[in-house]
Protein backbone atom coordinates (compact mmCIF):
# COMPACT_ATOMS: atom_id res chain seq x y z
CA UNK A 1 0.00 0.00 0.00
CA UNK A 2 1.15 3.88 -1.11
CA UNK A 3 2.36 5.04 1.88
CA UNK A 4 2.33 8.34 -0.07
CA UNK A 5 -1.06 10.15 -1.87
CA UNK A 6 -2.40 12.71 -3.45
CA UNK A 7 -5.59 12.24 -1.17
CA UNK A 8 -6.71 10.84 1.95
CA UNK A 9 -9.92 10.21 2.90
CA UNK A 10 -10.50 9.67 6.81
CA UNK A 11 -13.99 7.87 7.46
CA UNK A 12 -15.26 5.03 5.06
CA UNK A 13 -19.45 5.68 5.28
CA UNK A 14 -21.06 7.24 2.46
CA UNK A 15 -19.84 10.34 2.37
CA UNK A 16 -15.94 8.66 2.54
CA UNK A 17 -16.59 6.28 -0.20
CA UNK A 18 -18.42 8.95 -2.48
CA UNK A 19 -15.07 11.51 -1.96
CA UNK A 20 -13.05 8.77 -2.61
CA UNK A 21 -15.06 7.81 -5.80
CA UNK A 22 -14.61 11.27 -7.04
CA UNK A 23 -10.68 11.81 -6.23
CA UNK A 24 -10.30 8.69 -7.89
CA UNK A 25 -12.47 9.21 -11.16
CA UNK A 26 -10.32 12.22 -11.55
CA UNK A 27 -7.18 10.44 -11.42
CA UNK A 28 -5.61 10.83 -8.12
CA UNK A 29 -4.17 8.34 -6.00
CA UNK A 30 -6.64 7.51 -2.95
CA UNK A 31 -6.55 6.04 0.19
CA UNK A 32 -9.56 5.52 2.63
CA UNK A 33 -8.94 4.92 6.11
CA UNK A 34 -11.63 3.34 7.84
CA UNK A 35 -11.69 2.84 11.86
CA UNK A 36 -13.95 -0.19 12.05
CA UNK A 37 -14.43 -3.47 10.66
CA UNK A 38 -15.91 -2.64 7.74
CA UNK A 39 -17.06 0.01 4.95
CA UNK A 40 -19.75 1.62 4.83
CA UNK A 41 -20.46 3.34 8.22
CA UNK A 42 -24.05 3.65 9.41
CA UNK A 43 -24.70 1.59 5.88
CA UNK A 44 -24.20 -1.91 7.34
CA UNK A 45 -25.96 -5.53 6.48
CA UNK A 46 -25.08 -8.67 8.65
CA UNK A 47 -27.46 -11.75 9.05
CA UNK A 48 -29.96 -10.11 6.62
CA UNK A 49 -30.80 -7.08 8.84
CA UNK A 50 -29.56 -3.78 8.16
CA UNK A 51 -27.78 -1.91 11.03
CA UNK A 52 -29.04 1.54 10.19
CA UNK A 53 -30.98 2.79 6.81
CA UNK A 54 -32.82 -0.07 5.31
CA UNK A 55 -33.80 1.99 1.74
CA UNK A 56 -33.36 5.06 -0.10
CA UNK A 57 -35.48 7.67 -2.08
CA UNK A 58 -34.89 6.78 -5.57
CA UNK A 59 -35.67 10.81 -6.85
CA UNK A 60 -32.22 11.41 -5.39
CA UNK A 61 -29.73 10.79 -8.37
CA UNK A 62 -26.77 10.77 -6.13
CA UNK A 63 -27.75 7.36 -5.59
CA UNK A 64 -28.05 6.22 -8.67
CA UNK A 65 -24.27 8.26 -9.41
CA UNK A 66 -23.11 5.72 -6.80
CA UNK A 67 -24.51 2.32 -7.24
CA UNK A 68 -23.79 2.96 -11.27
CA UNK A 69 -19.85 3.77 -10.27
CA UNK A 70 -19.91 0.66 -7.93
CA UNK A 71 -21.87 -1.67 -10.51
CA UNK A 72 -25.10 -1.92 -8.18
CA UNK A 73 -27.67 -0.55 -9.99
CA UNK A 74 -29.41 -3.69 -11.01
CA UNK A 75 -29.38 -4.67 -7.59
CA UNK A 76 -31.63 -1.75 -6.49
CA UNK A 77 -35.38 -3.34 -6.30
CA UNK A 78 -38.42 -0.58 -5.84
CA UNK A 79 -40.77 -1.57 -2.75
CA UNK A 80 -43.90 -2.69 -3.96
CA UNK A 81 -46.96 -0.71 -3.91
CA UNK A 82 -48.36 -3.07 -0.60
CA UNK A 83 -45.67 -0.92 1.15
CA UNK A 84 -47.20 2.40 0.26
CA UNK A 85 -49.42 1.83 3.21
CA UNK A 86 -48.15 3.75 6.73
CA UNK A 87 -49.73 3.50 9.75
CA UNK A 88 -49.96 6.31 12.20
CA UNK A 89 -50.37 5.72 16.37
CA UNK A 90 -52.68 8.52 17.44
CA UNK A 91 -55.87 8.53 19.57
CA UNK A 92 -55.45 5.15 21.29
CA UNK A 93 -54.85 3.17 17.92
CA UNK A 94 -53.72 2.71 14.50
CA UNK A 95 -54.51 4.59 11.25
CA UNK A 96 -54.06 3.44 7.84
CA UNK A 97 -52.48 6.68 5.51
CA UNK A 98 -52.49 6.09 2.35
CA UNK A 99 -51.32 8.11 -0.73
CA UNK A 100 -53.96 9.28 -1.84
CA UNK A 101 -56.21 12.71 -1.20
CA UNK A 102 -59.43 10.71 -0.70
CA UNK A 103 -57.32 9.13 2.45
CA UNK A 104 -57.15 12.76 3.97
CA UNK A 105 -61.56 13.09 3.96
CA UNK A 106 -61.92 9.52 5.34
CA UNK A 107 -58.66 9.10 8.24
CA UNK A 108 -59.74 9.50 11.88
CA UNK A 109 -55.91 10.19 12.36
CA UNK A 110 -57.13 14.00 11.83
CA UNK A 111 -59.23 16.19 13.55
CA UNK A 112 -61.86 17.96 11.73
CA UNK A 113 -59.73 21.29 12.42
CA UNK A 114 -56.73 20.08 11.22
CA UNK A 115 -58.32 18.20 7.75
CA UNK A 116 -60.17 21.92 7.21
CA UNK A 117 -56.73 23.97 7.31
CA UNK A 118 -54.76 21.39 4.96
CA UNK A 119 -57.75 21.73 2.59
CA UNK A 120 -58.08 25.36 3.38
CA UNK A 121 -54.16 25.47 2.63
CA UNK A 122 -54.09 23.53 -0.67
CA UNK A 123 -56.77 25.68 -2.07
CA UNK A 124 -57.36 28.88 -0.97
CA UNK A 125 -53.17 29.39 0.11
CA UNK A 126 -53.03 33.04 1.53
CA UNK A 127 -49.39 33.98 2.69
CA UNK A 128 -47.22 31.75 4.69
CA UNK A 129 -45.49 33.35 7.59
CA UNK A 130 -41.62 32.43 7.91
CA UNK A 131 -41.09 30.57 11.33
CA UNK A 132 -37.57 29.16 12.44
CA UNK A 133 -38.31 25.81 13.98
CA UNK A 134 -40.48 22.96 12.62
CA UNK A 135 -42.82 23.04 15.17
CA UNK A 136 -43.86 27.07 14.62
CA UNK A 137 -44.04 26.78 11.23
CA UNK A 138 -46.40 23.89 10.70
CA UNK A 139 -48.32 24.78 14.20
CA UNK A 140 -48.95 28.05 12.64
CA UNK A 141 -50.55 26.64 9.45
CA UNK A 142 -52.09 23.66 10.84
CA UNK A 143 -52.50 23.95 14.51
CA UNK A 144 -50.32 22.88 17.75
CA UNK A 145 -52.14 19.67 17.85
CA UNK A 146 -50.95 19.14 14.23
CA UNK A 147 -47.62 20.08 14.68
CA UNK A 148 -47.45 18.00 18.32
CA UNK A 149 -49.08 15.10 16.69
CA UNK A 150 -48.82 14.26 13.26
CA UNK A 151 -45.92 16.47 12.32
CA UNK A 152 -44.18 15.11 15.81
CA UNK A 153 -44.45 11.66 14.30
CA UNK A 154 -43.26 12.24 10.99
CA UNK A 155 -40.07 13.86 12.69
CA UNK A 156 -39.56 11.61 14.79
CA UNK A 157 -39.45 8.80 12.33
CA UNK A 158 -36.60 11.17 9.96
CA UNK A 159 -34.62 12.67 12.69
CA UNK A 160 -35.85 11.56 16.22
CA UNK A 161 -35.56 14.79 17.40
CA UNK A 162 -37.82 17.74 18.84
CA UNK A 163 -39.59 20.23 16.36
CA UNK A 164 -39.59 22.57 18.80
CA UNK A 165 -35.27 22.85 18.38
CA UNK A 166 -35.48 21.29 14.29
CA UNK A 167 -35.23 24.27 12.11
CA UNK A 168 -36.89 24.12 8.86
CA UNK A 169 -34.61 25.25 7.03
CA UNK A 170 -31.65 22.57 8.23
CA UNK A 171 -34.47 19.69 8.06
CA UNK A 172 -36.42 20.65 4.80
CA UNK A 173 -34.12 23.09 2.77
CA UNK A 174 -36.40 24.82 0.24
CA UNK A 175 -39.50 24.35 2.19
CA UNK A 176 -39.99 27.38 3.55
CA UNK A 177 -39.11 29.71 0.78
CA UNK A 178 -41.79 27.29 -1.55
CA UNK A 179 -44.04 27.42 0.81
CA UNK A 180 -43.91 31.70 1.03
CA UNK A 181 -43.66 31.67 -2.85
CA UNK A 182 -46.85 28.98 -3.53
CA UNK A 183 -49.22 30.75 -0.28
CA UNK A 184 -48.91 27.18 0.83
CA UNK A 185 -47.54 24.73 2.72
CA UNK A 186 -49.06 21.32 1.35
CA UNK A 187 -47.76 22.45 -2.01
CA UNK A 188 -44.45 22.91 -1.39
CA UNK A 189 -44.52 20.12 0.20
CA UNK A 190 -45.28 18.22 -2.71
CA UNK A 191 -43.33 20.32 -4.82
CA UNK A 192 -40.28 18.92 -2.73
CA UNK A 193 -36.98 17.45 -4.42
CA UNK A 194 -35.92 17.41 -7.87
CA UNK A 195 -38.40 15.61 -10.60
CA UNK A 196 -36.80 12.20 -11.09
CA UNK A 197 -38.04 9.42 -13.35
CA UNK A 198 -37.24 6.91 -10.51
CA UNK A 199 -39.25 7.74 -7.84
CA UNK A 200 -40.09 5.49 -4.88
CA UNK A 201 -38.62 4.13 -2.15
CA UNK A 202 -35.67 1.09 -3.27
CA UNK A 203 -33.61 -1.18 -1.32
CA UNK A 204 -30.48 -2.93 -2.50
CA UNK A 205 -30.75 -7.25 -2.92
CA UNK A 206 -27.42 -7.36 -0.99
CA UNK A 207 -28.62 -4.94 1.52
CA UNK A 208 -26.94 -1.35 2.17
CA UNK A 209 -24.14 -3.52 3.59
CA UNK A 210 -23.58 -4.14 -0.23
CA UNK A 211 -21.91 -0.48 -1.02
CA UNK A 212 -19.50 -0.67 1.64
CA UNK A 213 -18.75 -4.35 -0.11
CA UNK A 214 -18.59 -2.90 -3.25
CA UNK A 215 -16.77 0.29 -2.61
CA UNK A 216 -13.92 -2.00 -1.71
CA UNK A 217 -13.82 -3.40 -4.86
CA UNK A 218 -13.12 -0.16 -6.60
CA UNK A 219 -11.11 1.97 -3.64
CA UNK A 220 -7.99 1.22 -1.58
CA UNK A 221 -10.27 1.38 1.47
CA UNK A 222 -7.75 0.61 4.68
CA UNK A 223 -10.00 -0.99 7.75
CA UNK A 224 -9.21 -0.69 11.31
CA UNK A 225 -7.15 1.62 10.51
CA UNK A 226 -8.71 5.33 12.81
CA UNK A 227 -6.89 7.87 12.62
CA UNK A 228 -5.89 9.80 15.58
CA UNK A 229 -4.16 12.72 14.22
CA UNK A 230 -3.44 15.16 11.49
CA UNK A 231 -0.63 16.94 10.78
CA UNK A 232 0.55 19.86 8.04
CA UNK A 233 3.77 20.15 6.10
CA UNK A 234 4.74 22.24 3.15
CA UNK A 235 3.33 19.33 0.83
CA UNK A 236 0.30 18.60 2.38
CA UNK A 237 -0.76 16.40 5.72
CA UNK A 238 0.80 13.54 7.74
CA UNK A 239 -2.02 11.50 8.76
CA UNK A 240 -1.46 9.02 11.58
CA UNK A 241 -3.13 6.41 13.01
CA UNK A 242 -3.33 2.66 12.09
CA UNK A 243 -1.55 3.77 9.89
CA UNK A 244 1.16 6.40 8.94
CA UNK A 245 0.54 7.75 5.48
CA UNK A 246 1.64 11.36 3.50
CA UNK A 247 -1.37 13.07 1.50
CA UNK A 248 -1.49 16.11 -0.67
CA UNK A 249 -5.17 16.95 -0.08
CA UNK A 250 -6.96 15.22 2.94
CA UNK A 251 -11.26 14.66 3.49
CA UNK A 252 -12.15 14.21 6.67
CA UNK A 253 -15.79 12.04 6.33
CA UNK A 254 -16.13 11.26 10.02
CA UNK A 255 -19.44 12.14 12.08
CA UNK A 256 -18.69 16.03 13.46
CA UNK A 257 -17.91 15.48 17.03
CA UNK A 258 -14.82 12.77 15.64
CA UNK A 259 -14.10 15.61 13.53
CA UNK A 260 -13.84 17.86 15.66
CA UNK A 261 -11.32 16.41 17.77
CA UNK A 262 -9.22 15.20 14.98
CA UNK A 263 -9.10 19.06 13.36
CA UNK A 264 -8.79 20.81 16.92
CA UNK A 265 -5.35 21.29 16.92
CA UNK A 266 -5.24 21.91 13.05
CA UNK A 267 -7.68 24.68 14.06
CA UNK A 268 -9.29 25.51 17.29
CA UNK A 269 -12.08 27.44 15.59
CA UNK A 270 -13.07 25.00 13.28
CA UNK A 271 -12.46 22.19 16.18
CA UNK A 272 -14.76 24.27 18.14
CA UNK A 273 -17.57 24.73 15.85
CA UNK A 274 -17.96 20.92 14.72
CA UNK A 275 -17.82 19.92 18.53
CA UNK A 276 -20.81 22.01 19.02
CA UNK A 277 -23.13 19.59 16.17
CA UNK A 278 -25.13 17.28 18.04
CA UNK A 279 -26.75 13.53 17.26
CA UNK A 280 -29.67 11.66 18.28
CA UNK A 281 -29.27 8.57 20.15
CA UNK A 282 -31.25 5.35 18.36
CA UNK A 283 -31.80 1.89 19.46
CA UNK A 284 -33.10 -0.45 16.65
CA UNK A 285 -34.97 -3.88 17.99
CA UNK A 286 -34.51 -6.79 15.22
CA UNK A 287 -37.56 -8.98 15.63
CA UNK A 288 -39.77 -11.39 14.52
CA UNK A 289 -42.96 -12.88 15.22
CA UNK A 290 -46.32 -14.55 13.62
CA UNK A 291 -48.79 -12.93 15.93
CA UNK A 292 -47.75 -8.81 15.87
CA UNK A 293 -50.95 -8.50 13.55
CA UNK A 294 -49.83 -5.41 12.22
CA UNK A 295 -52.44 -4.81 9.28
CA UNK A 296 -48.88 -4.86 7.08
CA UNK A 297 -47.32 -1.72 4.65
CA UNK A 298 -44.22 0.06 5.19
CA UNK A 299 -44.91 0.90 9.07
CA UNK A 300 -46.15 2.62 11.65
CA UNK A 301 -45.27 6.29 13.70
CA UNK A 302 -46.47 7.27 17.03
CA UNK A 303 -47.43 10.45 18.08
CA UNK A 304 -45.19 11.53 21.31
CA UNK A 305 -48.93 12.08 22.88
CA UNK A 306 -49.75 8.19 22.85
CA UNK A 307 -46.95 7.90 25.14
CA UNK A 308 -45.68 4.96 23.52
CA UNK A 309 -42.28 3.45 24.35
CA UNK A 310 -40.80 3.35 20.80
CA UNK A 311 -40.86 5.79 18.01
CA UNK A 312 -41.91 3.40 15.24
CA UNK A 313 -41.88 0.27 13.55
CA UNK A 314 -41.09 -0.74 9.64
CA UNK A 315 -42.69 -4.44 8.99
CA UNK A 316 -41.12 -6.50 6.71
CA UNK A 317 -43.35 -9.57 6.37
CA UNK A 318 -42.97 -11.76 9.73
CA UNK A 319 -40.25 -9.78 10.38
CA UNK A 320 -40.38 -5.89 12.07
CA UNK A 321 -37.68 -3.43 13.21
CA UNK A 322 -38.12 -1.12 15.98
CA UNK A 323 -37.13 2.18 16.88
CA UNK A 324 -36.65 3.57 19.85
CA UNK A 325 -35.16 7.19 21.21
CA UNK A 326 -32.36 6.75 23.15
CA UNK A 327 -28.61 4.16 23.16
CA UNK A 328 -28.79 2.76 26.59
CA UNK A 329 -31.31 1.11 27.47
CA UNK A 330 -31.03 -2.51 28.22
CA UNK A 331 -31.91 -5.63 26.36
CA UNK A 332 -35.16 -6.60 28.79
CA UNK A 333 -36.41 -2.92 29.27
CA UNK A 334 -36.55 -2.45 25.30
CA UNK A 335 -38.08 -6.04 24.82
CA UNK A 336 -40.37 -5.47 27.38
CA UNK A 337 -41.53 -1.55 26.46
CA UNK A 338 -41.84 -2.86 22.85
CA UNK A 339 -43.83 -6.10 23.87
CA UNK A 340 -46.31 -3.50 25.54
CA UNK A 341 -46.42 -1.28 22.41
CA UNK A 342 -47.64 -4.05 20.21
CA UNK A 343 -50.10 -5.28 22.91
CA UNK A 344 -51.45 -1.81 22.97
CA UNK A 345 -51.61 -0.67 19.37
CA UNK A 346 -53.03 -4.56 18.01
CA UNK A 347 -53.62 -6.86 20.85
CA UNK A 348 -50.98 -8.57 19.28
CA UNK A 349 -47.16 -10.21 20.54
CA UNK A 350 -43.60 -10.10 20.08
CA UNK A 351 -41.77 -13.28 19.37
CA UNK A 352 -38.26 -13.48 19.22
CA UNK A 353 -35.15 -10.70 19.46
CA UNK A 354 -33.55 -11.13 16.28
CA UNK A 355 -30.62 -8.27 17.00
CA UNK A 356 -30.45 -4.93 18.77
CA UNK A 357 -28.37 -2.02 17.49
CA UNK A 358 -27.58 1.30 19.51
CA UNK A 359 -26.46 3.64 17.99
CA UNK A 360 -25.22 6.90 20.22
CA UNK A 361 -25.02 9.45 17.29
CA UNK A 362 -27.67 8.13 15.05
CA UNK A 363 -28.92 11.32 13.16
CA UNK A 364 -26.97 14.71 13.06
CA UNK A 365 -29.57 17.55 14.53
CA UNK A 366 -29.79 20.25 12.22
CA UNK A 367 -30.83 22.45 15.10
CA UNK A 368 -31.74 26.21 14.98
CA UNK A 369 -28.81 27.30 16.97
CA UNK A 370 -26.80 24.42 14.69
CA UNK A 371 -27.44 26.03 11.79
CA UNK A 372 -25.37 28.76 11.70
CA UNK A 373 -22.36 26.84 12.89
CA UNK A 374 -22.52 24.41 10.24
CA UNK A 375 -22.74 27.25 8.05
CA UNK A 376 -19.76 28.51 9.02
CA UNK A 377 -17.77 25.18 8.52
CA UNK A 378 -16.96 25.34 4.86
CA UNK A 379 -15.05 28.61 5.63
CA UNK A 380 -13.25 27.55 8.38
CA UNK A 381 -12.16 24.13 7.07
CA UNK A 382 -10.84 26.61 4.24
CA UNK A 383 -8.64 28.24 6.45
CA UNK A 384 -7.23 25.21 7.75
CA UNK A 385 -6.78 23.67 4.28
CA UNK A 386 -9.30 20.78 4.56
CA UNK A 387 -12.21 19.13 3.23
CA UNK A 388 -15.24 18.25 5.15
CA UNK A 389 -17.44 15.75 4.29
CA UNK A 390 -20.53 13.90 6.16
CA UNK A 391 -24.73 13.86 6.56
CA UNK A 392 -24.09 16.85 8.90
CA UNK A 393 -23.64 18.97 6.47
CA UNK A 394 -26.93 18.80 4.89
CA UNK A 395 -30.18 17.50 6.57
CA UNK A 396 -28.96 14.28 7.69
CA UNK A 397 -29.64 11.98 5.22
CA UNK A 398 -27.81 9.32 3.32
CA UNK A 399 -28.45 11.67 0.50
CA UNK A 400 -26.39 14.89 2.19
CA UNK A 401 -23.64 12.15 3.05
CA UNK A 402 -23.25 11.46 -0.62
CA UNK A 403 -23.73 14.72 -2.29
CA UNK A 404 -21.14 16.24 0.70
CA UNK A 405 -18.77 13.53 -0.34
CA UNK A 406 -18.91 13.84 -4.09
CA UNK A 407 -18.61 17.68 -3.95
CA UNK A 408 -15.36 17.33 -0.94
CA UNK A 409 -13.76 14.54 -3.36
CA UNK A 410 -13.24 16.46 -6.19
CA UNK A 411 -12.28 19.63 -4.43
CA UNK A 412 -9.61 17.25 -3.06
CA UNK A 413 -8.25 16.97 -6.19
CA UNK A 414 -8.04 19.82 -7.12
CA UNK A 415 -6.05 21.10 -4.07
CA UNK A 416 -3.72 18.33 -4.42
CA UNK A 417 -2.71 19.18 -8.07
CA UNK A 418 -1.83 22.17 -6.55
CA UNK A 419 1.76 23.70 -6.23
CA UNK A 420 3.15 22.87 -2.99
CA UNK A 421 3.98 26.11 -0.82
CA UNK A 422 7.80 25.64 -0.95
CA UNK A 423 7.67 25.31 -4.52
CA UNK A 424 5.11 28.65 -4.94
CA UNK A 425 7.20 30.80 -2.65
CA UNK A 426 10.27 29.69 -5.22
CA UNK A 427 8.64 30.35 -8.35
C1 LIG B 1 -30.82 3.46 12.50
C2 LIG B 1 -30.59 4.48 11.43
C3 LIG B 1 -31.51 4.59 10.39
C4 LIG B 1 -31.31 5.54 9.39
N1 LIG B 1 -32.22 5.63 8.36
C5 LIG B 1 -32.00 6.49 7.35
C6 LIG B 1 -32.87 6.53 6.23
O1 LIG B 1 -33.87 5.79 6.16
N2 LIG B 1 -32.59 7.41 5.23
C7 LIG B 1 -31.50 8.24 5.28
O2 LIG B 1 -31.29 9.00 4.35
N3 LIG B 1 -30.64 8.21 6.32
C8 LIG B 1 -30.87 7.36 7.35
N4 LIG B 1 -30.00 7.32 8.41
C9 LIG B 1 -28.88 8.28 8.42
C10 LIG B 1 -27.75 7.77 7.52
O3 LIG B 1 -27.36 6.50 7.94
C11 LIG B 1 -26.59 8.73 7.59
O4 LIG B 1 -27.00 10.01 7.16
C12 LIG B 1 -25.41 8.33 6.70
O5 LIG B 1 -25.22 6.96 6.65
C13 LIG B 1 -24.19 9.05 7.24
O6 LIG B 1 -23.09 8.77 6.42
P1 LIG B 1 -21.70 9.48 6.72
O7 LIG B 1 -20.73 8.91 5.76
O8 LIG B 1 -21.89 10.94 6.78
O9 LIG B 1 -21.33 9.04 8.23
P2 LIG B 1 -21.05 7.63 8.87
O10 LIG B 1 -21.88 6.58 8.25
O11 LIG B 1 -21.16 7.85 10.35
O12 LIG B 1 -19.54 7.32 8.48
C14 LIG B 1 -18.45 7.83 9.21
C15 LIG B 1 -17.34 6.77 9.16
O13 LIG B 1 -16.18 7.29 9.78
C16 LIG B 1 -15.57 6.23 10.50
N5 LIG B 1 -14.68 6.81 11.51
C17 LIG B 1 -15.00 7.41 12.68
N6 LIG B 1 -13.89 7.81 13.31
C18 LIG B 1 -12.84 7.49 12.53
C19 LIG B 1 -11.43 7.67 12.64
N7 LIG B 1 -10.86 8.28 13.68
N8 LIG B 1 -10.63 7.21 11.63
C20 LIG B 1 -11.18 6.59 10.55
N9 LIG B 1 -12.50 6.38 10.40
C21 LIG B 1 -13.33 6.84 11.37
C22 LIG B 1 -16.75 5.48 11.09
O14 LIG B 1 -16.39 4.18 11.51
C23 LIG B 1 -17.71 5.49 9.90
O15 LIG B 1 -17.51 4.38 9.06
C24 LIG B 1 -30.17 6.39 9.42
C25 LIG B 1 -29.24 6.27 10.47
C26 LIG B 1 -29.45 5.32 11.46
C27 LIG B 1 -28.45 5.17 12.56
Amino acid sequence: MSSDVDVCVVGGGLAGIAAGLAARAEGASVVVLEGSSHAGGKARTSDGLEHGPQSFNGRYDVFWQLLEQLGLTATAERVGPASSTRWLARFGRLHALKPSPLTLFGTRALTAREKLSLVRDATLGGPVAPAATLHDFFAQRFGASFAEGPLAAMVNGIFAGDPRELGVDGCFPGLAQRAVEKQSVVKALLAAGAPSARKGIYRLAGGMGAIGAAARQKLEIELEAPVRELTRDDSGFWVRGGRDLHARAVVVATEAHVAAKLLWPLSPKLGAALGQLTYAPITVVHWEGDDARFGGGFGYLACPSERLFALGTMFHGNRFSTFVSGAVADDATLAAGIAADVRRLTGGSVGRVLRIDRWPNAVFQPTVAALPVRDGLAALAGEAGVLLAGSYLGASAMKDALASGFAAGQQAWELSQRKPQWSRSLS
